[in-house]
């Protein structure tokens, strides 16, 4: 089996070891094997991007629009092939893996147009006689590090925008899913870009991604991780001389309110997806639903019943709504949770279970918990996996408060038919996503993503807002002749 080389400077490049990327829907499956960058490698490829930093900072704005739409273009031409090798690497259902390829797809032919819509301001100033211009520019090298549960999507709207604003890009995937990230780099070193605009290096956080942050040459870093992971990164970023810029996005504990009125089939199908499609492992998964009294046990009911008709089994084969756990490390988190959460004496309403399929794999049912507490572990700390609390609530005020009691802030939902309520939680909820009537999880690609709290730190991605990381802006004044 051939190694998938990293691509440092517009070469590829071997590793100091091999990473052997195993199916977990078959872990009898290896995927492929992909080169382990070291510290070194690491310090290569933020020399490349540093040496193209100028020629790229200056390139013209068709250049990158021509170059981000040939990646665009051909993601999305591939999707199917790609699909099947994000679930396969990564265990979300084919169609969720073609969905995201897409979705990935989507996201560069959205900045290709924003190169092409770069503008800035030209005031009068308030002194006689003189001009003012705002204009943003570049930042330079980003470092941009990424987690397995959106292989090739968080990775696009992290690269496009870097290269769309004029910066150059050293890229580090999470280590599990090595293979969707190798292929859309493929893609993006042969769209037309100069030698080191771009730079893969796979491998360890420890090693290649902590090689970033140290790295003088860097002048930013876009991450999207774990809580603690994040706020080491913050940490070392203010810390470091020169400070680097920060954008973090991380953990959430999702917030699905169902008041009384809710639409019962509405409730249960944007619970269904929000808290276990992708497996559960989704920051803006719904891992609690938080259910007014009135509508509680029917809401229950149905969910489970629902439930039951779901198939656990392999992300490849037709008729699995949910593939397996990422990997056996993941697995054990989530089965430990479950343990958890009958320990805190909540009730273990459905799944739960492992189970056995024809192939070795990490499956799990979904886990669905009730007569929770929002004072309980399971209910305050993010598990990442297909298990969900439900939590009584004694009325819409009640819901709210326990749907903003909670340190993260990424998405929140409400289930109803009340225009009063849904108009109230979504100026009230705290969190940077408000979902009325569908699913916590689902987001557009050309509006602004991100959180509060312990869910993010830092300007938002995607959208037109992108930009707001990815530049620095210029005030210039010009004395009138
Ligand atoms: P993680 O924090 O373990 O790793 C994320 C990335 O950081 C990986 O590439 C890893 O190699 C790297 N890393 C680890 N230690 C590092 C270090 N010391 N220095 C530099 N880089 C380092 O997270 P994960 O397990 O890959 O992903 C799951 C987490 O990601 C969950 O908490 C989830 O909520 C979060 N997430 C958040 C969002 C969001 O947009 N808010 C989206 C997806 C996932």
């Amino acid at each position: 089996m051939s190694v998938f080389k990293n691509i440092i400077g517009g070469q590829q490049a071997d590793g100091q070891s091999v990473y052997r990327n195993i199916n977990p829907s078959n872990t009898n499956d290896t995927v492929g094997e992909y080169a382990q960058g070291s510290k070194a490698d690491a310090l290569a490829a933020i020399g490349a991007a540093k040496a193209a930093f100028a020629g790229w900072s200056q390139s013209g704005v068709q250049q990158r629009h021509e170059a981000l739409k040939k990646i665009g273009d051909e993601i999305i031409a591939r999707k199917d092939e790609l699909g099947r090798l994000l679930s396969r690497e990564e265990g979300k259902t084919l169609p969720e893996g073609v969905g995201e390829v897409v979705r990935a797809g989507q996201i560069f032919q959205f900045f290709a147009g924003e190169a092409l819509r770069l503008a800035g301001e030209k005031l009068p100033s308030v002194r006689a006689g003189l001009d003012v211009e705002i204009t943003r520019e570049p930042l330079g090298v980003v470092g941009l590090i990424t987690p397995w549960n959106f292989p090739i999507a968080i990775p696009a709207w992290k690269i496009a925008p870097a290269l769309c604003y004029g910066n150059t890009v050293v890229f580090k995937p999470a280590e599990f899913v090595p293979g969707s990230a190798w292929a859309l780099s493929d893609i993006i070193s042969r769209a037309g870009l100069p030698d080191g605009v771009f730079n893969l290096v796979m491998g360890r956080g420890s090693t290649v991604g902590a090689a970033f942050i140290e790295s003088k040459d860097v002048a930013a870093i876009s991450f999207t991780g774990s809580v603690n992971t994040g706020r080491s990164i913050a940490a070392q970023c203010i810390a470091a001389q020169p400070m680097k810029k920060i954008q973090l996005e991380m953990g959430g504990k999702n917030p699905l309110v169902v008041l009384n009125d809710a639409d019962l089939k509405t409730a249960v199908e944007c619970a269904v997806n929000g808290a276990f499609f992708s497996t559960g492992q989704r920051c803006t998964a719904s891992s609690r639903l938080i259910v007014t009294k009135g509508i509680y046990k029917e809401f229950v009911a149905a969910l489970t019943e629902r439930l039951k008709g779901l198939v656990v089994d392999d992300a490849l084969k037709d008729g699995t709504h949910i593939g397996p756990v990422v990997d056996q490390s993941q697995l054990d988190q989530d089965t430990d949770y479950i343990e958890v959460g009958r320990k805190e004496g909540a009730k273990l309403a459905f799944g739960g279970e492992l189970l056995r399929r024809s192939n070795p794999g990490f499956y799990l049912s979904p886990a669905l918990f009730t007569e929770c507490s929002n004072e309980m572990r399971i209910s305050r700390e993010e598990i990442f996996g297909p298990v969900a609390s439900v939590i009584p609530a004694d009325n819409y005020e009640d819901a709210l408060r326990l749907a903003n009691d909670t340190e993260f802030g990424l998405s929140a939902g409400i289930c109803t038919t009340s225009l009063k309520y849904s108009s109230h939680f979504k100026r009230h909820a705290e969190a940077g996503m408000v979902m009325v009537n569908v699913p916590t999880a689902g987001v557009d690609y050309h509006v602004p993503f991100g959180g509060r709290k312990a869910s993010s730190y830092g300007p938002r991605e995607q959208g037109a807002y992108a930009k707001e990381f990815h530049t620095t802006v210029k005030t210039a004044y010009t004395l009138a002749q």
